[in-house]
């Protein structure tokens, strides 16, 4: 307990991980920067955490978001984990530029973690310096807090620092320092570290874990490992469905980037599409597309089975059993996938009952647009507006979404197909526009819009772009016709071929 007058803790810490055994981590401090100061805090994340960002934003609240002072409380270590990147098993990998300071019980109940990223050396770093540039602390902020204002479940940014010490990269560039709040930070990864080194009595307590941490229900089921594997598939086939439905492309997926809380985890190189092509692809050290938009549900599944592996040893002590409660688990993932994807597609194309052909319909739409490099956001968004209309005003209202297509021409005969289908059903015409807006962004974070964020704060050290753009994106379901631009695909020399792991 405090002594009543001494201030009040920046963080209510309770470090579940922490009380692990020691081989689940290293346990250090953050690496002090000679200058920390605060790009932004997130006010909002705060509240809901029960934190004070007033205090949060004085220097000695941002000495602790930079990594300078260790707040009371705190527990600060780097997690263990292993992991296939890109295919390839590395036994070893683990938190080489983040430290866990610790978790907190937020206002709804729920524990998050609070961690630093980009907070200096650890002994997982390898060959890598522990640091992060400002430009993937500013992606990361932009493109996590999109994600949970669009309503996908992710991570979130808690603050932004830079550091005034600078960072070897393709270019000397400035340092940065995010806090990152998580449900957990444990991996498909954390479970393969201990299942390859055949350390059953890790892999139970770290089930245990998070069991307890993050599915309560399984404990009381007859399997409680099966029961964990079955949600850990179920959640991570509704946010795959749930990025794809907004041309989200994650960019690197390995299994060390994919939490078994079914939040997105580590944004390195992803990006949102522009011209829809499922083929896309924009990290650029993934030269063989694995990670490309139309594989992320196989390599959701993918990595869903190494999980599975991992737990043989728990899910049965009949190995045989075991490896067939696995592959049942694993196996429930295709269909659970299509069913979401399905259903977001019907709720993008305004279907609120279900019909055999919609699945057609919507990928025939796909289709066309991929033929003729329409833009995805502007072409779902553009569709409330025709579906508001009603086929009456058709003309007027097409316009907008036909131009996006090379050949308007073959949007017609789809959107003939669609008007069809949304006579075959009873419905309001603005109550089916209204639900299509709340599922259909006007507002993504942009890829240029980004960069351009990126480069302000790089060549001038201006964060009014970044501002603006977080405003922007902050209801990105609600038209805003003063910031109109922001919707707006790239002009040709904006376009943003790849994007760098920029670690
Ligand atoms: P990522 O795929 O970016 O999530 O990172 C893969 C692995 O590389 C993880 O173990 C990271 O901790 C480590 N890593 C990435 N960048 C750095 C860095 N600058 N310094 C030390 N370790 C790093
Ligand atoms: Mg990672």
């Amino acid at each position: 307990m405090n002594a009543p007058d001494a201030p009040a803790a920046f963080f209510p810490f309770d470090n579940s991980f922490a009380r692990l055994p020691d081989r689940f981590f290293a346990k250090l401090p953050p690496t002090p920067v000679p200058e920390p100061r605060l790009i932004r805090l997130n006010d909002a994340l705060a509240g809901e955490l029960g934190l004070d960002a007033d205090r949060l934003r004085t220097p000695d609240g941002v000495a602790v978001l930079a990594g300078n002072a260790v707040p009371g409380g705190a527990d600060p270590l780097a997690m263990a984990y292993a992991g296939h990147q890109f295919g390839n098993w590395v036994p070893q990998l683990g938190d080489g530029r983040a430290i866990l300071l610790g978790e907190v019980v937020a206002g709804d109940g729920e524990r998050r973690d609070i961690q630093l990223k980009g907070s200096g050396r650890t002994p997982f770093s390898r060959m890598g310096d522990g640091r992060a540039w400002v430009g993937p602390v500013l992606r990361e902020y932009i493109v996590s807090e999109a994600m949970a204002a669009l309503g996908v479940p992710t991570t979130r940014a808690l603050a932004a620092v830079s550091t005034g010490e600078t960072v070897v990269r393709e270019a000397a560039l400035p340092g940065a320092v995010l806090t990152r709040v998580a449900r957990s930070h444990i991996r498909v990864g954390t479970f393969q570290y201990f299942a390859a080194r055949r350390d059953e009595e890790a892999l139970t307590l770290l089930t245990d874990h998070v069991i307890g941490r993050l599915y309560p229900d399984c404990a009381a089921e007859e399997n409680p490992v099966r029961c964990f594997l079955d949600k850990v598939v179920a959640r991570q086939a509704d946010l795959v469905a749930r990025w794809m439905a907004i041309g989200f492309i994650h960019g690197v997926m390995n299994t060390d980037n994919m939490s078994v809380a079914g939040e997105t985890i580590d944004y390195g190189p992803c990006a949102f599409m522009d011209t829809y092509h499922p083929a896309t692809v924009f990290s650029s050290i993934d030269a063989g597309g694995r990670y490309a938009y139309q594989n992320q549900p196989y390599i959701a599944h993918w990595n869903l089975t190494c999980l599975a592996q991992a737990l043989v040893p728990l899910l049965d002590a009949d190995q045989e059993k075991a490896i067939a409660e696995g592959q049942a688990a694993v196996d429930a993932f295709p269909d659970a996938y299509g069913t979401a994807f399905l259903a977001a597609l019907r709720g993008k194309l305004g279907l609120r009952e279900a019909q055999d052909d919609d699945a057609a319909l919507a990928q025939d739409l796909l289709t066309t647009m991929a033929e003729n490099q329409a833009d995805f956001t502007l072409t779902f968004r553009g569709l409330c507006s025709i579906a508001e209309a009603g086929q009456a005003s058709e003309a007027d209202t097409a316009d907008p979404v036909r131009t996006l297509f090379k050949d308007p021409t073959a949007f017609d005969a789809w959107l003939a197909r669609w008007h069809a289908r949304l006579a075959s059903e009873a419905g309001d015409a603005d109550a089916r526009a209204a639900a299509m807006r709340q599922v259909n962004p006007a507002f993504i974070p942009r890829n240029h819009r980004v960069e351009e964020v990126i480069a302000a704060a790089v060549i001038d050290s201006d964060f009014g772009p970044f501002e603006r753009l977080m405003t922007v994106l902050s209801a990105p379901y609600d038209d805003q016709p003063n910031r109109s631009a922001y919707a707006d695909p790239p002009k040709p020399e904006e376009v943003v071929q790849a994007t760098f792991c920029g670690t």
